[in-house]
């Protein structure tokens, strides 16, 4: 009866619905099911962040509209962040703009630079809301393939001229999902004279920023010089300090851009409970030892899956950062068709590659999102079968 707008019949699949159904089947049916399939962290958000909510929560100032932009104290708590962790100075009134969470930061940047017809580069495999955001701004997509021979970079060498004058937009993601590839400074600085030289705005997506394993720090975007004037980094609260139900992060860099997403924002949203944001500034200026100690656990899970996994005879990568590992398929499979194998058999859930894009169909994506022993278990039950 309601002819929908043409847009809505653009938006891709959402692929791991489907593996949510097939997953809820097994549970159903009372199967001792190991969920690495999804990347929801399992661990509560530190104690301190949650009392500050509760104690913004009684304040009256906060019960009412957020300014429309954010609180200032948030966006200081952001630039003095990446003061801190990155060195990188940003003026929190012009460089930083407070987001509903990265996700929506991603697709709203599609909304202020792409026109229909239009060409962005993203990464394949990659997190599926970039394709939704250019799939919604009617432009259309070319995919930079990210292989384990080049570390999951992109071989810009290897992209068409043509291609990388026609786009407009880019967006990247280190330490990266799904294939847990992390990225270099002389990778970022070759971004940056690409960018310059075929007039692309950059997008990092910076979602596991705070997850680098053996002792090595994930290099921010913004930590490159000259980033700023090609571009912007997304930071997101959801994997550093566990709040991805909490819905807060920043779009940051590039002053022009932020004004853009902040003049979207002015007609979609009034900002943030303002609870939430003193919440979100606490865990930025607070102690980050909840976040040391989040690495360590991460660290100590992917030893504990990715060596059980090797002394089982299934030799696969240790990931250098986020919390996924990236784990090719055997022969004679697909993605798709060896996570099945795996559900149906193992009882174990592993998010098949190919909901990441074609190149992802190699591979599945196993989350480190339970116990040492939950991943032992799985790590057990998967070598029974291969
Ligand atoms: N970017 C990547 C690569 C992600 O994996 C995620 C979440 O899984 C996000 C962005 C979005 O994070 P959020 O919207 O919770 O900030």
């Amino acid at each position: 009866r309601f002819e929908q707008a043409e847009v809505m019949g653009k938006l891709p699949e959402q692929f791991f619905a489907k593996l949510v159904k097939k997953v809820s089947y097994y549970v159903e049916k009372g199967y001792d099911v190991i969920n690495l399939g999804q990347g929801n962290p399992d661990q509560p958000t530190p104690q301190h962040i949650v009392d500050a909510l509760k104690e913004g929560a009684d304040r009256p100032e906060f019960h009412k509209y957020s300014p429309f932009r954010g609180h200032g104290f948030l966006k200081q708590a952001a630039a003095d962040f990446y003061k801190r962790e990155y060195g990188v100075t940003l003026d929190p009134e012009k460089e930083v703009a407070v987001l509903f969470g990265g996700k929506v930061g991603l697709v709203e940047l599609s909304q202020c630079y792409l026109n229909p017809g239009d060409v962005a580069l993203v990464p394949d495999p990659g997190y599926p809301d970039y394709w939704s955001g250019v799939a919604m701004a009617g432009a259309t997509m070319e995919t930079m393939p990210l292989r384990k021979e080049n570390d999951f970079l992109p071989k810009y060498d290897e992209l068409p001229e043509t291609v990388l004058n026609k786009a407009k937009l880019m967006f990247l993601n280190y330490p990266n999902n799904p294939t847990a590839g992390v990225a270099t400074e002389s990778f970022f600085k070759e971004t940056v004279e690409l960018a310059n030289k075929h007039d692309i705005l950059v997008c990092h997506d910076f979602a596991y920023g705070a997850v680098g394993f053996d002792g090595q720090k994930p290099v921010s975007f913004l930590q490159i010089e000259g980033a700023k004037e090609v571009g912007i980094e997304i930071y997101t609260l959801s994997k550093t300090y566990n709040m991805a139900g909490w819905r807060v992060g920043f779009a940051i860099g590039n002053e022009s851009v932020i004004e853009s997403i902040n003049l979207l924002q002015d007609h979609f949203y009034v900002s943030l409970f303002g609870a939430v944001q003193h919440a979100a500034a606490e865990a930025l200026n607070g102690s980050q030892r909840c976040v040391d100690e989040l690495v360590d656990t991460y660290e100590r899970r992917r030893n504990a899956f990715i060596g059980r996994l090797n002394e089982n005879g299934w030799n696969v990568e240790s990931p250098k950062g986020s919390f996924f590992c990236w784990l090719p398929v055997p022969e004679g499979y697909t993605s798709e068709t060896f996570s099945d194998y795996l559900l149906e058999k193992a009882h174990v859930v592993v998010a098949p590659g190919i909901g990441f894009g074609s190149e992802g169909d190699r591979y599945v994506r196993a989350g480190l999102l339970t116990s040492e022993d939950r991943l032992i278990e799985a790590a057990d039950r998967i070598a029974k079968l291969i």
